[in-house]
């Protein structure tokens, strides 16, 4: 489990801030929430995997460097090797060879030599820089140097970018494409990364109708499983199943019961306390223990977490701005951390920005209100109505308003992005 004051950075929150309600004594804080959850999140079995595979997943161990780069002292440019010390603006050097990229021809620079090379080049022995073809005049066999040379110029020494042996990649960390480069250049062809995380969705509600059917009066389309879904793909999370259940218990324990082999459930809608909402009794009766129902975070506040054995199971608000929130906040860290995710790389990246306009958090739960960032500048959205996907879809970041807190149009503020 995480100490608190690493949880605490992962959305930082400050901790006096926090806020339990006084009306609901269930209702748990954010961090707490999140701490509870990430204690039963066990990081999944290492596998070994191509490179060329590897790209969104954690590394599960450090990497060191099997090879130094450049492997070899080679040229930046196109030119001439030439020695330094025998070089000054108008100097003449006989060209005595040629050395091209990809083999080498063991060819020796001596004083008032130069050799031929391309870039890439292996630097000829006895040579200690290179002169761009730009600034040098060929005459036949010689050149003529235009400008002044340094010991080292245009070389790319052994060594100059990565040492052998050198710590490459931490443990933890996720493979990006820049990753994959330096593995690469390294002549590495697969690598250990942290198991694949399997995931089963549950959509609720005698409401939902799926895009390929006609709306009948009273449904609407089904928002939350495609959006989990893409939400998971995103993460490297690999999705096993899709169902829709009716607000009826037995269809959810049937559903949750054929789930129950994937690492998470997640479960959207019948999480409240309406006498329709059956999440709980259903997650009951498929033999799940209920860990933490209601979570004081605004949208969001009837998230539920429980388990069965292995598999953690999330229980999402209906609304799909409540959902997306509560992914984020809960789903998405707990699945990194299977996925052997360290803790830098589970934190949502935050950044600095001026606020467009002023806001005001009249409730009781921490609001996460959701806005435009651009140019460094976070609006956020007129309306933040928990079933709008319309603003949803226009925003790319959050902005946490604690309860009673009044930020004014300017001000600095710290944001969330999920990216
Ligand atoms: P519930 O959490 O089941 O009380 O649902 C809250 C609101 O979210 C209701 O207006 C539902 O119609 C809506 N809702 C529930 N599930 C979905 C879904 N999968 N897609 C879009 N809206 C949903
Ligand atoms: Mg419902």
């Amino acid at each position: 489990m995480l100490p608190r004051t690493q949880l605490q950075s992962i959305f930082c929150l400050d901790w006096r801030k926090l806020v339990v309600s006084t009306k609901d004594s269930d209702v748990i804080d954010q961090a707490e929430a999140l701490t509870r959850i990430l204690s039963r999140m066990r990081p999944l079995r290492p596998r070994n995997v191509a490179l060329a595979d590897s790209l969104g997943c954690f590394a599960a161990h450090d990497i060191a460097a099997p090879i130094a780069l450049p492997p070899f002292d080679n040229s930046a440019m196109d030119g001439y090797a030439i020695l330094a010390r025998s070089c000054h603006v108008g100097a003449r050097l006989r060209v005595t060879g040629e050395q091209p990229a990809g083999g080498d021809l063991h060819l020796r620079g001596r004083e008032g030599d130069a050799i031929r090379i391309f870039t890439g080049a292996p630097l000829p022995d006895g040579a200690d820089a290179v002169i761009m073809q730009e600034d040098v005049e060929r005459q036949g066999e010689q050149i003529i140097l235009r400008s002044e040379v340094r010991p080292g110029d245009f070389v790319r020494r052994s060594g100059g970018d990565v040492a052998a042996g050198q710590k490459i990649v931490s443990a933890g960390e996720r493979i990006r494409p820049e990753t994959i480069a330096l593995l690469a250049a390294q002549g590495v062809c697969s690598i250990e990364v942290g198991g694949e995380a399997t995931a089963a969705i549950i959509a609720t509600g005698d409401e939902l109708a799926s895009g390929s059917e006609p709306l009948r009066p009273g449904q609407i389309y089904d928002a939350n499983t495609p959006m989990i879904h893409a939400l998971l793909q995103e993460l490297g999370v690999r999705v096993r199943s899709v169902a829709c259940c009716a607000d009826r218990q037995e269809s959810i324990t049937n559903a949750v019961q054929a789930g129950r082999d994937c690492d998470v459930i997640i479960i959207s809608g019948g999480v409240s306390v309406g006498a329709r909402d059956f999440v709980k009794p259903a997650l009951a009766a498929a033999g799940a223990q209920l860990e933490l129902w209601r979570v004081a975070v605004k949208p969001g506040k009837p998230f539920l977490f429980g388990h069965a054995s292995q598999c953690a199971m999330f229980g999402l608000p209906g609304n799909p701005v409540s959902a997306f929130v509560t992914l984020l906040l809960f789903v998405r860290p707990a699945v990194l951390r299977l996925m052997g995710a360290s803790d830098d790389a589970i934190r949502l990246p935050s950044w600095s920005a001026s606020l467009a306009t002023g806001v005001f958090n009249d409730g009781e739960r921490p609001h996460y209100m959701r806005g435009a960032l651009r140019g460094g500048e976070f609006l956020p959205l007129a309306r933040q109505e928990s079933h709008a996907v319309f603003g949803l879809s226009q925003s790319n970041a959050l902005l946490l308003v604690q309860p009673g807190q009044r930020i004014a149009k300017g001000e600095t503020v710290r944001i969330f992005t999920w990216k």
